[in-house]
């Protein structure tokens, strides 16, 4: 609709960005912009309405929209951190990035049987979303889908992480 074309328009392509050669997706405009925020996190969530107890962020542009999420929808929010930043983590979940390896953890506030909605801004290679829903397994709960504001086309996301669903491809 009229709000996700507008929030397309807010994504700001910064180059050579973490390093050259890189076209890096900027959600930084489209974050302060009250109307294409509410938008974009009403659409992420629309499809798993009634599915889901609690929103799980990545750290760390995820955690933006997920408290977002969480609070639209009524729902309880985890973070799910990098390694080693959780005081007391009760389960983790290692993986394979571009240019070595990864680690996400969790608290035990997600509890066996909680059904979760994963969010993050950018689904890319689905390396991260994958271990996200590891990390939730791993922990006895279950996966209702995952929800990216953006979408690298050609990378290969879509086939490595079920049930996911996003507003913007690029
Ligand atoms: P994947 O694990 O799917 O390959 O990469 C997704 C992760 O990388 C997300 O957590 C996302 O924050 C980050 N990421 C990769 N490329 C971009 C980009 O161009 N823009 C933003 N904002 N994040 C990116």
């Amino acid at each position: 609709d009229d709000d996700i074309l507008r929030a397309r328009g807010l994504i700001r392509v910064v180059h050579d960005h973490p390093e050259p050669g890189i076209a890096f997706q900027d959600i930084t405009p489209l974050l302060a912009d009250a109307r294409a925020l509410r938008a974009c996190v009403e659409a992420m969530v629309a499809p798993f309405a009634g599915r889901f107890d609690v929103v799980a962020g990545l750290e760390a542009r995820g955690f933006l929209l997920a408290g977002a999420a969480a609070v639209l929808t009524g729902s309880g929010l985890i973070p799910l951190r990098k390694a080693g930043r959780l005081p007391a983590p009760a389960a983790r979940a290692d993986y394979v990035l571009e240019y070595g390896q990864a680690s996400i953890e969790v608290s035990e506030d997600l509890g066996a049987g909680d059904r979760v909605l994963v969010v993050d801004d950018v689904l890319a290679t689905g390396g991260t979303l994958a271990a996200a829903h590891r990390l939730v397994a791993a922990r006895g709960a279950s996966v209702a889908g995952s929800a990216c504001l953006l979408e690298l086309d050609g990378l290969g996301g879509r086939d490595v992480v079920p049930d996911v669903h996003t507003l913007i491809g690029v």
